[in-house]
Parts: structure tokens; sequence; C-alpha cells
């Protein structure tokens, strides 16, 4: 035996439910970078589509390609990060929603051969965070080439986008009041987009006004709340996932477990957290790269299987994150690769 993810794909469907729930009439956008958050793209992906999700945001065109193949034809798939005119074809090809942050990508969109379809185009308005988007300055020419594009039948303006900080009310503010001048921009030049979106898991829960047409939920779907913010109980997610070990040796008053950093517990960790043994709560003691150090219980058996973190264990993800002074999405994508995923629930 050795580590293994366990994802319960019951508790995410309860997840998504809630999600869809609390943003409605909005639409869930489920956000599935990073391999879904470590969790395994095609069976969350699948799970997903069972449940009825219908927009995926997968990040980049490579991933939006291997989504397109599990979600099926009738999904709306967005990436927003391309990287030159094969991405864009392969994306416009694909019938991806595209999310374009920067002229130079508009005037390569302009240059593709006319495509069959017209390329869905979710312009991206920088509302402050200056992680790609316009600059409100350059807004009105870009609108311009993209009234082009529609007028020739090469594009459709689909939606109008931005990402915010989550981090202060007040500038999220700020950003939304750029962000609605931006969408008027647009009509004003005769574009309709269908879609508005700027939030992601927190200000999609906190603050109603910020839901629009869709919010992009990752961090949430997964039951990973924010590091010293509100719990779970209190959002009404929980964690999907569980990382295990196995006991692999009893030495003395030490048990020595068969994961370590390089399977992705965070060696800093050791001394700050706990974990359920049969014989009651025990400190973890040292995380080595393949073993984990605990304080021993009467009875401790190799073989005997302790939850390290998640869902079944006394830690979620977040709270391990707490302990160390960094965020649930870095502890839950630490898992390695190398650790199998076991899923149960299945597809429905
Ligand atoms: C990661 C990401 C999201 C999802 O954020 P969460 O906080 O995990 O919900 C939404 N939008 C964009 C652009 C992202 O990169």
């Amino acid at each position: 035996m050795s580590a293994v993810y366990r994802v319960d794909l019951d508790a995410f469907a309860d997840n998504l439910a809630h999600i869809r729930a609390t943003v409605a009439p909005a639409e869930h956008m489920l956000v599935v970078k990073d391999d879904a958050y470590a969790h395994g793209l095609a069976p969350i992906v699948h799970r997903a589509r069972a449940e009825g999700v219908r927009w995926i945001g997968a990040f980049d065109v490579a991933t939006g390609l291997e989504v397109r193949a599990v979600a099926g034809t009738e999904a709306r798939i967005f990436v927003w990060l391309l990287g030159g005119p094969d991405d864009l074809a392969a994306g416009v090809g694909a019938g991806l929603d595209l999310g374009i942050g920067d002229r130079a990508l508009l005037d390569e969109l302009a240059a593709l051969p006319a495509g069959a379809t017209p390329a869905r185009v979710h312009l991206k308005i920088d509302t402050g965070l200056h992680r790609n988007g316009i600059r409100p300055e350059d807004w009105d020419a870009a609108l311009q080439t993209v009234a082009e594009l529609v007028a020739s039948g090469r594009a459709e303006l689909t939606g109008i986008w931005s990402h915010i900080s989550e981090a202060s009310d007040a500038d999220d503010d700020d950003a939304r009041a750029l962000f609605l001048a931006a969408r008027e921009a647009a009509r004003r030049h005769g574009l309709a987009p269908t879609v508005s979106h700027l939030a992601a898991s927190a200000a999609g829960f906190a603050r109603a006004v910020f839901r629009e047409d869709l919010v992009r939920i990752g961090a949430y779907s997964y039951g990973i709340r924010p590091a010293g913010g509100p719990s779970d109980a209190a959002l009404g997610i929980r964690p999907i996932a569980t990382l295990w070990a196995t006991v692999a040796s009893v030495d003395g008053d030490l048990v020595r477990l068969d994961v370590g950093s390089l399977h992705g517990v965070p060696s800093v960790a050791a001394g700050r957290v706990d974990v359920q043994t049969p014989g009651g709560l025990r400190r973890v003691r040292t995380i080595d790269e393949v073993t984990t150090l605990v304080d021993a219980w009467p009875a401790a058996r190799v073989g005997d299987e302790i939850a390290i973190f998640g869902a079944d264990a006394v830690c979620s993800a977040t709270d391990v994150a707490e302990a160390i002074d960094t965020i649930g999405e870095e502890i839950a994508l630490r898992v390695s690769p190398a650790v199998p995923r076991v899923y149960t629930g299945g597809a429905r």
C-alpha cells in the first residue's frame, strides 16, 4: 500500500448544487485549471456535465481541447491563455470561448483565415489587477477592431469579462465601476455581449451584485475555503478529497507513514498539524521526502490507514495551509501526480 488521494464525486456534486443555488440566476462556470485543482480533469468534468454544469473554465487551449473531448459539443468552454495564431486557430476550430485581453491577439484573430464559424470573443477589460486585460484607455480601439470582426462575420462579441482581486471590497467596487463602463462602451459600438463575468469564488458568494451572468468558481467547487475566511459550514461547501497514507512501520513511540513531501505533504507542517488515528488525535512530528513520523498510539499496526488532510481528516487543505501561512489551493495543488487518484461516486 502507499499514498492515495480519494476523491468523492458525490461530495463534489453536492458542492456544485449548492453553488448553483447560491449564484442563481447567474450560472456557475466551473474552473478546472491545474488538472481541476489537482483532483483529475476528466472525472471532474464528466461528473460536472452529468450534474448539468454547462460552462467550464479551462485556462489554456490545450486543456480546453481535453475538456471538449470529455464534455461534448454542447458544453461552453472558456479559455483565457492564448499563445498566438496557432492557439487561436485551434480554439476557434474547437468552438471554444476565447478570453482575449490583449490587443495583439485581436490583430492575430483578424489575420486568421476566415473559418466556418465566427470566433466567440470574450473581451477582457483590465479593471486594476494588471494581470492581462485591455487597459481602459485602449478599450475603444479594441472595441472598434471587434466591431470590424463582427461586421465581417469573423467573430461575435460573446462576453465582457474581468478578474478582480477579491481582497478588498473597495477595490472590487472600483473594478466593477470600470467593468460596467466598459460594457456600456461596447453597446455604444453596436456590440451586444450576451454574458458578463468578473467574480470568482469569494465575491461570487459574498457579493450578489458581482454575479452578473456567470460566476467563475474553482476553489469552492472542490470544497477549498479561503484561508482566514468563512468556515465550510458558513459557505455550505465541503472538501471533496482526502490524502490517505498507510502505516509503514512502528518505531517505538513513533509511527512511520508512507507519505512525505514528495507526495505533497509540506514538510513545514511538521509539529503544526494533527492526524486522526485509531488511538485518537496524534501530532505530526517530522515530514521527510517519502515518510512522515507521527506520535504512536496503542496497538498501531503496519497497514493501518490514516487520513492526512482533506474530507475524512481532522485538517482540511485550508486548515493545513493556515498552520503554515499559505492558502488551501497551494496545499491541494501540491498533491503529486504520482499519488493515484481513486474516485468514489462515479459519473452517475
Ligand atoms: C482561477 C481563476 C478563477 C477561479 O478562482 P477561485 O478563487 O478558485 O474560484 C476564476 N477566474 C480566473 C480568471 C481564474 O484564473
